[in-house]
């Protein structure tokens, strides 16, 4: 049973914001400046489909220009509404300072269950609604820039892409105006698995530093970790893939819409997704683990890390109390509400932020938008200065070899790898990462460094809207 009134998603979002904001010392014109959204678009149009007319809500929310472009995914659900968009919105404005990625804030939405359309009327669905959101400056590579959230992927963001282009012919960044394309329409190798990967990496992090550990009452690193996940869509899914097959976790429960699967030594990702994949998404029937209907109360299961990686406010006033994690990583924007965090941080539960944890896709979308804009593939300028200085050394070995008749050689393989750099893929991997250890210590600092810093959201509002306030002043207002 709730207890008392949850406040609104986006309620909770400037509850957590004015809980940091406290400790800063911003003038209020300022702060008030920073914590709202500054406009939101909503249209409603029609698409003639199964020969009737439909008409459908979408909505485009612009939290902080103190950047631009401004950044943030279109949602796709019947849940999507104008609140939430805001609340989602606001998010990216200060994901994107922590982790310093150029962007003001956004984020839009579109009212509709994706699942209830074929492809080509979600195709039609998409071009009209980007048509809308285009004709008003809402996609553009210079000032709005969208990518996928939950619903969306690749596939609605080549839409969009084309669209744009069609309507802009002589636009030469056209490409730019949108991020999270497939590889062969502009996208960037990497961007699928990113915000996976980045809760990955993030927890990489968080398990070097021992204190830290400490506070969430844990020992040792990733392996053997008890983790539950709920959420198997695209995040959940690569984050939980990546740290039981290459960090040793031990994946015991993972949620889904019709319940959850558990298994205490551990299930296997990659079958249980391949299995999603051929039964409508649903877990259950699922061979080689227990199904049981309640997933919501598997939420409170024991376990080591607890990884909510689907919808805002599943950890609420109404189960916190029972959640028994000592570790939770937000894969999700805004999975725990205020109220909830409260509890759970009297209970001396550590939470990874969302606004930190999930930073990996809009990480890999800069890339992505960066590559986009340079006309030339990612890093390519990097790698043949780095292909030069690796011959160079190569040939002088070679040379000290001869004159000194020493009959060195070197490994071929060695040789190969060592003269052609890294591809793609490991060069966003590994900016990925570079950008979520940075970020880590960023929050981290300010968490061990003030005695009223409480815990890690706090530490990372503070260090966001610090920057957001800095540019704020330096632009003179
Ligand atoms: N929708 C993602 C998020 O919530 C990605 C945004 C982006 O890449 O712009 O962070």
């Amino acid at each position: 049973m709730q207890q008392t009134k949850e406040p609104s998603f986006r309620e909770s979002v400037d509850l957590m914001f004015n809980r940091a904001a406290r400790l800063m010392d911003l003038s209020p014109g300022l702060e008030q400046k920073i914590r709202v959204c500054n406009s939101t678009y909503t249209v409603r149009f029609g698409v003639r489909l199964r020969g009737k007319i439909e008409t459908f809500t979408g909505y485009r929310s612009v939290h902080s220009e103190h950047m631009e472009p401004v950044k943030g995914g279109i949602r796709y659900a019947l849940s999507v509404h104008q609140d939430e968009v805001e609340a989602l919105a606001a998010l990216m404005t200060y994901k994107c300072a922590l982790v310093e990625t150029p962007f003001g804030g956004s984020k839009g939405g579109l009212c509709i269950d994706p699942r209830q359309w074929d492809e080509h009327e979600l195709e039609q669905i998409t071009r009209r609604f980007a048509y809308e959101l285009i004709k008003r400056d809402l996609i553009h590579p210079a000032q709005n820039v969208p990518a996928p959230d939950m619903g969306t992927g690749e596939r609605e963001m080549a839409w969009i892409a084309d669209q744009y282009a069609r309507m802009n012919t002589t636009d030469i960044n056209a490409k730019a105006c949108v991020t999270g394309k497939p590889p062969h329409a502009g996208g960037i190798q990497g961007r699928v698995e990113a915000t996976g990967r980045g809760v990955q990496y993030a927890l990489r992090e968080f398990f070097r530093h021992k204190e830290d550990i400490a506070k969430a009452g844990l020992t040792g690193g990733i392996e053997g970790k008890r983790v539950i996940v709920q959420g198997l869509g695209n995040v959940g899914y690569h984050a939980a893939k990546f740290l039981s097959e290459e960090d040793g976790a031990r994946v015991i429960a993972v949620i889904e819409r019709d319940g959850a699967l558990l298994d205490d030594k551990g299930l296997n990702i990659e079958d249980i997704r391949q299995w999603m994949n051929r039964n409508g998404g649903l877990l259950a029937g699922y061979p080689n683990a227990t199904h049981v209907p309640d997933g919501a109360a598997v939420l409170e299961e024991p376990c080591d890390i607890l990884i909510p990686a689907a919808m805002e406010g599943v950890i609420n006033l109404s189960n916190a109390e029972r959640i028994k994690a000592p570790l939770i990583i937000e894969a999700a924007n805004g999975p725990i509400t205020f109220g909830a965090d409260e509890i759970l941080r009297r209970k001396g539960c550590v939470i990874i932020p969302d606004m930190y944890a999930n930073a990996g896709g809009v990480t890999v979308s800069y890339f992505e938008w960066v590559k986009n804009l340079s006309h030339i593939r990612f890093g390519r300028m990097q790698r043949r200065a780095e292909e030069a200085r690796s011959r160079l050394l190569v040939e002088e070995l070679e040379r000290l070899s001869a004159d000194k008749g020493l009959g060195w050689t070197l490994a071929a393989d060695f040789k190969e790898k060592f003269l052609t750099g890294s591809d793609e893929l490991a060069l966003v991997r590994s900016g990925l990462d570079d950008t979520m250890r940075t970020a880590y210590q960023a929050m981290r600092e300010v968490w061990h460094s003030r005695q009223d810093v409480e815990d890690l959201r706090v530490a990372a509002y503070i260090v966001s809207i610090g920057r957001v306030a800095a540019t704020y002043r330096s632009k003179g207002l």
